[in-house]
């Protein structure tokens, strides 16, 4: 096992006509440092970067400048195979004309490992990942799920300093996918190996990092433990793209005693010291759960327009009355079913201040 250390990584591709207008292609100034035996997940919008941070970890890409280390060693010029990495790709990549079993023993047949380590290594492997019943199957006779774990089998069995997954579960339906990660954060426990996984799926980031590095643009914006990420965001763009359904985010004018919401008003947090003239504007934040609905009263009155049942739990659209023909704000709440509320009831909402964030507008910076 190995940290894995990316020292101001960058790599820049050609600009075409399709990307020409881009503010950036590739990844930009890239560093951090994955302790021995931690998971860390990267995650942001498609497009962001995500894979080629990976792919240049695992020498399939080469940075443009920087250095990465893998331990101590400096491997900027480490062909790929001599990494010693396993990365684990969502199409799985399996060899369609071998068993299970040699699919998984691949990578130490290649190493010319002798047979009955090979024979141990692979029963093993399959054991852990519930396949030993399938080892003398072919791919094209497994499910998507199956084959999944074969593809992660292979990457265990070579017992590498580093596991590099990329999307590893997206090919895979809902509850498989929700099994699968359970699994995945169980295989972790128990071997332990310094993992760095890609996902979009904010679940996914939130359920298994131990760090997650938040990327747009191919740049970093954020570096924390999951719960840090979600409650102290640095800026709207990871604000918004941690939590499920999003956090609402609204255009907001300062009048001194509090923020002008469409033709409403919400009340200064508590602890909000401002220093902004009276006209400013900010983009505020809060999230669904933060925001409590009343029939009878609250801080804003709103109309309901969308009712979602999710189970536990409704999720409602609402619109805030704004100028006529004009900006009508609108957001979501997470409540309970038990208040039955219908399209175009006529609602309170009382945000939880303590919850609420501030963005410059401009920036997306968070300043409160
Ligand atoms: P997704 O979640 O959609 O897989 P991602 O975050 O993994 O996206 P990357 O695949 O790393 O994103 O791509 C980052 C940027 O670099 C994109 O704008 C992409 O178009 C561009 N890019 C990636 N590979 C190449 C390449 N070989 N040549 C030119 N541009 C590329």
């Amino acid at each position: 096992m190995a940290s894995v250390q990316l020292d101001g990584i960058s790599r820049r591709f050609g600009k075409s006509a399709a990307t020409a207008k881009r503010a950036f292609d590739g990844i930009e100034n890239i560093s951090f440092t994955v302790p021995d035996g931690q998971f860390w997940v990267l995650v942001g919008p498609s497009g962001c970067g995500k894979s080629t941070i990976l792919r240049t970890i695992a020498g399939l890409e080469t940075a443009t400048s920087g250095n990465l280390y893998i331990g101590k060693t400096l491997v900027n010029q480490v062909p790929a195979r001599q990494r010693d990495v396993a990365m684990v790709f969502q199409n799985y990549a399996l060899y369609p004309h071998m068993s299970v079993a040699e699919n998984i023993a691949f990578g130490l047949t290649m190493r010319q490992v002798d047979a009955k380590t090979i024979q141990e290594r692979v029963e093993t492997v399959a054991h852990m990942l519930d396949i030993a019943h399938l080892v003398d199957r072919k791919p094209r006779q497994l499910s998507g799920g199956q084959q999944q774990r074969v593809a992660l089998g292979r990457a265990i069995a070579r017992q590498p300093q580093v596991f590099l997954l990329d999307e590893p579960l997206s090919n895979l339906d809902a509850q498989l996918r929700d099994g699968t990660r359970a699994e995945l954060k169980l295989l972790h426990q128990r071997v332990g190996i310094t993992t760095i996984y890609v996902t979009h799926d904010q679940v996914e980031a939130m359920t298994l990092a131990d760090q997650i590095v938040v990327i747009d643009r191919g740049t970093i914006q954020q570096i924390g433990a999951p719960q840090t990420i979600y409650d102290r965001p640095v800026n709207r763009m990871v604000a918004t793209f941690l939590g499920n359904p999003p956090m609402n985010v609204l255009p907001v004018t300062f009048t001194g005693a509090g923020f002008q919401l469409g033709e409403q008003s919400i009340p200064l947090p508590p602890r909000l010291k401002p220093q902004y003239a009276p006209g400013a504007r900010f983009d505020l934040g809060i999230r669904p759960e933060s925001i409590q609905v009343s029939r009878e009263a609250g801080q804003l009155r709103a109309e309901v327009r969308v009712v979602e049942p999710l189970g536990r739990e409704v999720l409602v659209r609402v619109v805030l009355p704004g100028e006529p023909q004009g900006f009508q704000p609108s957001l979501n709440v997470q409540i309970r079913p038990q208040l039955n509320l219908q399209v175009r009831d006529q609602i309170f909402l009382t945000l939880d201040l303590e919850q609420m964030f501030l963005f410059d507008p401009a920036t997306g910076t968070r300043i409160y």
